[in-house]
């Protein structure tokens, strides 16, 4: 494979050099959070009072973690680092697990951010040859406009398209013969079964790569994406308090995540513990960013659960890779005190080829118990009416969840494309079980 790199010193260094500059960048960190009322106080307290006290890497391990909840508290400025005339945006987190939180950008910050961006996708096999179809929503939402800089940044013809439309979205696939398309892996997958519904023809369209982020999804899900739309697909992963996208994205070799070590410094903890899981175990990520000076944040617990490889990538870049996020610590259901992630279901169902491109799980109180319902769609094939084949199906996803996550769950088909989509992050889980107080 022809690899092609964005900035080959950085993307190969190597990792005594990586080390030694995040040690640097770590360093102008500190000091720029010493100018934060949050961290002003929280460094001051444990005896670091300017970035002479960070002398190794290992310093950082005496800072404690910052959580989504300290962001809250400090709302709106009590993380802001610069005077407020040297911000020139904001953006803010989806809300997906409550109020969302803020960040803010320098000049230079939006320049670093993009750049990461354009790392990420020239890496990809991208070039200024492509035309890049943006299907995600732009605006406080951190995915439109950093895919949107970082691929002006590499050249590309961008599409600033936005989310939702599919129709409006094929007709300038077709218009414009769009090469590359960004959108969450739900809506790739309701983008196909829309295709087939209105007729619009693969042959009619030039789309070759496909970068699919912003939520959870299992493998199968891409091996699904890339037969049905017929494009290669890039898992992008990041999020708004680490600036957005462009925290670690797949490589051509499509395996695992590069995370950006000199933009990043990366460690993966036990939710429980906090303590550092063992080499290539799954916890809990921790970023702390180096490449922003504007909201510097230190030790933030992202929730999202994930391992390092502990091999390097064909590729030759040395910068570690993450396997696919399964999902955040917050995300997992206790279902008759059974522990199950989404991604489990997720993993089981979509890869049954009698399976549609959408799916829906439901936990609820029936009596004193939990009850789980899954409902998915069927492929277009199996006719409504032929009870058959659809009974034989529900039986199959039963004893496949039984054997998987020990809960036979209640499994409702629907007709292809009938089930809700979201315009956004897909809204997957409802847990209609009343709330203790
Ligand atoms: P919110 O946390 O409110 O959803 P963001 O828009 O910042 O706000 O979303 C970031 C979150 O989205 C990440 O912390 C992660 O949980 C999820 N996410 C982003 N990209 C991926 C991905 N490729 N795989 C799995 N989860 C992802
Ligand atoms: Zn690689």
């Amino acid at each position: 494979m022809d690899f092609q790199y964005w900035a080959v010193q950085i993307e190969k260094m190597p990792r005594s050099e990586l080390e030694t500059l995040q040690l640097q960048k770590l360093k102008a960190q500190v000091d720029l959070a010493l100018r934060t009322p949050f961290y002003k106080e929280r460094l001051t307290k444990i005896g670091i009072k300017s970035k002479d006290d960070i002398k190794t890497l290992d310093d950082l391990n005496r800072i404690p973690f910052t959580s989504k909840n300290d962001l809250r508290d400090g709302f709106p400025y009590g993380f802001l680092a610069i005077p407020k005339e040297e911000v020139v945006r904001l953006h803010a987190s989806s809300g997906t697990t409550g109020t969302p939180t803020t960040i803010y950008f320098s000049r230079d910050d939006i320049k670093r951010w993009a750049d990461y961006m354009a790392r990420c996708i020239y890496s990809t096999g991208c070039d200024k040859n492509d035309v890049f179809q943006n299907m995600i929503t732009y605006g406080l939402f951190t995915g439109g406009l950093g895919f949107h800089q970082g691929g002006e940044e590499v050249g590309m013809l961008v599409i600033p398209a936005g989310a939702g439309n599919t129709a409006r979205q094929f007709k300038m696939m077709q218009d414009y013969g769009t090469t590359v398309l960004h959108a969450t892996p739900s809506f790739l997958l309701h983008l196909e079964t829309k295709m087939r519904e209105a007729g619009v023809s693969r042959e009619s369209l030039s789309i070759k790569r496909a970068f699919a982020g912003a939520e959870p999804y299992s493998e199968d899900t891409r091996l699904r994406i890339e037969a049905l739309l017929k494009v290669d697909v890039y898992n992008s992963y990041g999020l708004s308090e680490m600036n957005g996208p462009g925290v670690a994205f797949e490589c051509q070799c499509k395996d695992g995540l590069h995370i950006w070590e000199d933009g990043y410094i990366a460690e993966i903890v036990d939710p429980n513990t906090l303590q550092p899981v063992k080499e290539g175990e799954i916890g809990e990520l921790v970023l702390t960013i180096l490449c922003r000076e504007a909201t510097p944040l230190l030790r933030y617990r992202t929730r999202d659960l994930t391992s390092f490889y502990t091999e390097p990538c064909k590729c030759g870049r040395t910068h570690r890779r993450l396997h696919r996020i399964t999902g955040r610590s917050d995300d997992m259901l206790i279902i008759n005190g059974v522990n199950v992630f989404p991604s489990q279901i997720e993993e089981v169902i979509m890869g049954m080829k009698e399976v549609g491109n959408n799916y829906l799980i439901i936990v609820e109180k029936d009596g004193a118990l939990d009850k789980l319902t899954v409902k998915t769609e069927v492929i277009s094939d199996i006719f409504m009416d032929d009870t058959r084949p659809l009974n034989a199906l529900k039986e199959k996803i039963k004893e496949t969840l039984q054997a998987s996550i020990s809960i036979s769950p209640k499994v409702e088909l629907h007709e292809s494309g009938s089930l809700p989509i979201s315009e956004g992050k897909a809204v997957r889980v409802q847990d209609k079980r009343p709330k203790d107080v």
